[in-house]
Order: C-alpha cells, then sequence, then structure tokens
C-alpha cells in the first residue's frame, strides 16, 4: 500500500497527538492538496422528483480523515433514481446523487490515512462509518450502524468533487480501465460480494435480471469459472448474455422452461427489483441452494417453509460491501480485465441520462463523464 503523506501520521503517534492534528485540520486547513479550496459545483435536486439544477456548493472545512476526490467520471445507478424519487423513504434534500465515483484524490485530512493527493480512487454506495463498532472492527463495516449512505445526507458524485472518509475512497488499481471503473463501485460489488462469500467455482449459479448488475455478475461469475445460467425477460439480451460469459440463457417469462431447471442452482442471484414468481426461482436451487436477494423490490417474497427445510435452502440478502470487499473486487476485476458494458454521457446532460436509465433502454450501465 501507498504510504501517508502526512508528517503527523506515524503509525506509533498517539490519540493526543491526532487529536491535535484533527483540531489543527479545522483551524488552520493542514490538509493537504493541489490548489487553493475551491468551492464544489453539483447538480442538486431540491425536492423528490425534481430536475436537477447545477449549483455552486460550499463544502466547508475538509474532515481529519475525510479525503476530497476530484470527480472525473460517476455512474448511474437505479438506486440514484429510487433516491431522486424518495421511493423509499429515506431520501434527504437538497440531495446530490451519483455513488459510483472514479476520481482523483485532490486533499487529504491530516488524520487520513494510505492515500496521497493524485491517486486514483473510487467511491461507492458508503463514503464513511464509524471505524470502531463491532461490525467496523471485525470488517463488515457495510453493515455498520452509522454507515454513511454516499447519497443520502452525503453529497454524492454528480459533482466536481466528493468527500469519504480515507477508508471508503477505494484505491483503483493501476490495470482497472478508469473511464469504466465507477459502476463496480456500486453495481459490481453489490453482485461480487455474494459471489465471492456462497459460490465455489464448481457451482451452478443463476443470474436473474440481465441489467446493470446482473451482466457484471455474469462477467464475475464466468471469470470465477462457474457454470452460469442468465435469466432475462428481454429475449433481445440472450445473445449478449453469453456474449458476458453465461453458458445458458432462460427467458424468464417461460414458466416451462424455468420448471425444467429444478434442483439446479446452487447460487441464485437476484439482480431485479420486479416480483417474479418467486415458488418457482426458489424449485430451480438444488438441495443447499441459496436464493440471493440484491435487488431492492419492494414488495415482500413469500416463502413456503417446505421449500426450505426439505432441501436445506436459503433465502438470504445483502448491500453493497465493505472497503475490504470492493477492493478485493477491484483487483479481481483488473485481474481479468473486467469492465461493464457503459453509455457514457457528459454530466451536462444528466436530465438526459436519467430519462435513458428510466426508459430501460441503457446497455448496461450508464457512466456520467465530468464536464463542468
Ligand atoms: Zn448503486
Ligand atoms: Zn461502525
Amino acid at each position: 500500500m501507498s504510504t501517508s503523506i502526512q508528517t503527523g501520521n506515524e503509525p506509533a503517534s498517539g490519540l493526543k497527538q491526532k487529536q491535535s492534528a484533527s483540531t489543527s485540520a479545522v483551524q488552520s486547513g493542514r490538509s493537504v492538496r493541489i490548489g487553493d479550496p475551491v468551492n464544489y459545483k453539483a447538480w442538486v435536486a431540491k425536492a423528490a422528483k425534481q430536475p436537477m439544477v447545477l449549483e455552486t456548493v460550499d463544502p466547508g472545512p475538509l474532515g481529519a480523515e475525510d479525503v476530497e476526490v476530484a470527480v472525473d467520471h460517476c455512474g448511474l445507478c437505479h438506486s440514484d433514481l429510487s433516491v431522486w424519487n424518495n421511493d423509499w423513504g429515506i431520501s434527504q434534500y437538497p440531495a446530490i446523487l451519483g455513488h459510483e465515483v472514479a476520481g482523483r484524490v485532490t486533499a487529504v485530512g491530516p488524520s487520513a490515512k494510505g492515500l496521497q493527493v493524485g491517486q486514483p480512487v473510487g467511491v461507492g454506495w458508503n463514503s464513511a462509518s464509524c471505524m470502531h463498532c463491532h461490525q467496523c472492527m471485525s470488517g463488515s463495516h457495510h453493515l455498520c450502524p452509522q454507515v454513511q449512505v454516499t447519497i443520502v445526507g452525503h453529497r454524492g458524485g454528480f459533482a466536481t468533487h466528493i468527500r469519504a472518509h480515507w477508508a471508503w475512497a477505494i484505491p483503483l488499481p493501476e490495470k482497472l480501465n478508469f473511464a469504466e471503473a465507477g459502476p463496480l463501485l456500486c453495481g459490481g460489488i453489490t453482485v461480487f460480494a455474494p459471489l465471492a462469500r456462497f459460490a465455489k467455482p464448481t457451482d451452478r449459479v443463476g443470474i436473474v435480471g440481465i441489467g446493470g448488475l446482473g451482466h457484471m455478475a455474469v462477467k464475475f461469475a464466468a471469470a470465477y469459472g462457474c457454470d452460469v445460467t442468465a435469466f432475462t425477460s428481454s429475449e433481445s439480451k440472450f445473445d449478449e448474455a453469453k456474449g458476458f460469459g453465461a453458458d445458458h440463457v432462460v427467458s424468464s417469462k417461460d414458466p416451462a422452461a424455468i420448471r425444467k431447471l429444478g434442483g439446479s442452482f446452487d447460487l441464485l442471484i437476484s439482480t431485479v427489483n420486479v416480483t417474479l414468481d418467486w415458488d418457482a426461482m426458489i424449485g430451480t436451487l438444488a438441495p443447499n441452494g441459496r436464493l440471493h436477494v440484491v435487488g431492492a423490490v419492494l414488495d415482500p417474497i413469500p416463502v413456503a417453509a417446505f421449500s426450505l427445510i426439505l432441501q436445506q435452502r436459503s433465502v438470504s440478502g445483502s448491500p453493497a460491501g465493505s472497503p475490504v470487499a470492493i477492493a478485493t473486487m477491484l483487483d479481481f476485476a483488473a485481474r481479468h480485465d473486467i469492465a461493464p458494458q457503459t453509455e457514457h454521457f457528459r454530466m451536462s446532460n444528466i436530465h438526459e441520462a436519467f430519462a435513458r436509465l428510466q426508459s430501460g433502454k441503457a446497455r448496461y450501465r450508464i457512466v456520467l463523464d465530468a464536464d463542468f
């Protein structure tokens, strides 16, 4: 790992020293940066579903443990749309959306560790956590009760700059395609985490929904060596799903085809946010198989106890991943040359990009290129 460029940051430095460093950061701006402090420009939504407007934002002093990142590219995820619309009832306005950032560090707080000005980093769904709770201390920072969602009560990446706690600004491997890295930081880790946790290379894995998340899941599972089946409602995606590495493609609208797959899958990852024939999908699981949900479907998923009990099956879910899981995913993506398939828009065309996402026609992930 890179070394810290802060002078007062030796591992031996005690709490007292750290406290005085963080105090001085606020008072005298000791954070390291290139150039003068700047006001940010950002696309701001004032209320649910209101068109975003370009505004200048005074970010205030940089937190002692935070870093500032100049945004080069930011993916557009379906969750941005959900938060913009307040679909989940958790949105806070004004909202600055965007949580799949690829950028470069422009300032480092005096107590931030491991990052240097100029370094390429990514920021995803979360941008801070408490760093001392049971979950943080055991490496599951993404499950921290105080985890800071990047686009709720925090300024997101459709802006000139974003800030994050140093631990959540993840260094991007050199080999990774920088312009396409953004979608890995949310969509990528969301599907990689359950694969890394539950799948073996010998497994039969089904990926339900071949969109932003699902197409990356197919690529990851194929690179891992799994036998991969893609489920999609859109026949126009059959060939492309095979191009991403799927061994088989099945129409999710074809109950007979799904029934034929009964007892097949060790792991089924659902990336869709619509209601499926859950009974039929669970029926495709092999003994000990698992249905893992990462698509935020709002209606409950009914599960018959016997379909779990008799075949010892599970149903589970997970949100994004920890910083180490993200770094591991980026390393795997770089090693296997995995990148999302994207459509690029200039960030100034943000309204057009959101409309494209809403149309459901994006193939497969939209990335906005900063052009302030
Ligand atoms: Zn996302
Ligand atoms: Zn915590």
